[in-house]
């Protein structure tokens, strides 16, 4: 199949963005892309590549603009029911510590997924990875951490395996029993995290090789943050996860600067995510790392604070930015990728073009899949968007409406309009 009369075709070649470099779209005016199965085969001039392949099947793009499917690579996907009524509470003067503080937050979400049935807890998650897929993801990253137990941990993994089975959407599993102190444990932090170390790491690499049909491991996430793990408790998982080969990631400094951002540089993390309370010796350590920097603007919209990831530092000192929505029931319950664009324009003080690349090929990189996804090369996997304008810059100036046309997922073609 051969796609032509692309306005712009944004390729986002030649790898991830680091520092000032972010914001390279690799733009063809004219473009054409041909794709047989599932991979890309040429991408370039239209009157090129319809001279070089006159004979394969066309679609016309009708002048409109393509780039890449939006890699998410920060989702807590799979939960059960919401916490509308948290929402009120905060906005009448609880916060989101205090909340947590008296039994609520992730623990109340906790108890219902906990209690919820397979299949009930498959259909209200697949709701939402089908909303990722209309807003133009083709691939999300998601994270256990709503069972704290390890046979309900076991399950949401189960449930995101499945679910990329069952496709469009690609998912990428991340272990995360470390997301909060489960409630047996309230009293006694430590006990829970020698739990993780002990048996629920080892556990969940025996269960990876018994169930695993060739992916690679999932990443083992932990959210060091106060009243969650402290420093050393989050460096004693991620070093028993590194030590069984686990790819790591970090949730970090999001309310308060415990240094996460430098033990996620020091272990070789893939990401570092949050980043709200960062300081510029965490920011250098990331930036001479290559532990991609993940900001999460919807979090901080969610909770209606007024802190947001500094990026610009980021960039200037030469790291790797991405962006996610952190889509969750308790702080940013947003599927859209597009909405993080225009958020990130705003509060990050990113153009469009930076916050594409940050939303594409960086954020592939944030779950080690540039090599596969987030850009438009011959040899990648056919994932792609058609939106219904024909500047890009409408991604991140316009809000609040899907501008996706189609979803093309591994050569699929989706129409979403
Ligand atoms: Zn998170």
């Amino acid at each position: 199949m051969l796609i032509h009369n692309i306005s712009q075709l944004l390729t986002l070649n030649g790898g991830p963005q680091r520092g000032k470099d972010l914001g390279r779209l690799g733009i063809i005016e004219q473009g054409a892309v041909l794709m047989r199965g599932d991979t890309i085969v040429a991408v370039g001039p239209q009157d090129e590549l319809i001279t070089k392949y006159p004979d394969e099947q066309r679609m016309d793009a009708n002048g409109k603009v393509m780039l890449p499917g939006f890699v998410d690579p920060h989702t807590h996907l799979v939960w059960a029911g919401d916490r509308a009524v948290e929402f009120e509470m905060r906005l009448e003067g609880r916060t989101y510590l205090e909340i947590l503080a008296a039994g609520g937050g992730i623990i109340s979400t906790v108890k219902a997924t906990r209690q919820c049935e397979y299949d009930d807890l498959y259909a209200q998650t697949r709701a939402r990875a089908r909303t990722m897929l209309r807003y133009g993801t083709t691939t999300a990253e998601a994270k256990t951490g709503y069972g704290l137990e390890l046979k309900s941990e076991l399950d949401q993994l189960k449930i995101l395996l499945d679910l990329d089975d069952e496709g469009p959407l690609e998912i990428i599993p991340t272990f995360l029993p470390a997301h909060a102190i489960a409630p047996e444990y309230q009293t006694d932090p430590d006990g829970y995290t020698r739990l993780i170390c002990e048996k629920m790491l080892p556990a969940a690499y025996e269960w990876w090789l018994k169930h695993e049909t060739g992916r690679p491991l999932p990443f083992v996430d932990v959210f060091c943050e106060t009243g969650a793990f402290s420093l050393e408790q989050s460096r004693c998982i991620l070093t028993r996860a590194r030590d069984l080969g686990f790819p790591l990631k970090i949730h970090a400094d999001e309310f308060d600067n415990l240094g996460g951002a430098q033990l996620a540089a020091e272990l070789g993390a893939a990401s570092a995510d949050h980043l709200v309370k960062t300081s510029s010796e965490d920011i250098a350590a990331l930036a001479a790392s290559d532990t991609v920097a993940v900001a999460l603007p919807c979090t901080p919209f969610g909770l209606a604070e007024t802190h947001y990831t500094p990026a610009k530092e980021i960039l200037d000192a030469g790291g790797l930015l991405a962006l996610a929505t952190d889509c969750n029931p308790g702080t940013a319950w947003c599927e859209n990728m597009q909405f993080v664009i225009a958020l990130a324009c705003r509060v990050l003080k990113l153009t469009p073009a930076q916050a594409i690349a940050a939303a594409t090929i960086n954020s592939a990189a944030a779950i080690q899949r540039d090599d596969r996804i987030g850009s438009i090369e011959p040899g990648k996997q056919a994932d792609m968007i058609l939106l219904t304008v024909n500047d890009y810059r409408h991604l991140g100036y316009r809000f609040g409406e899907n501008l996706v046309n189609m979803v093309i997922k591994k050569g699929r073609m989706i129409p979403i309009v």
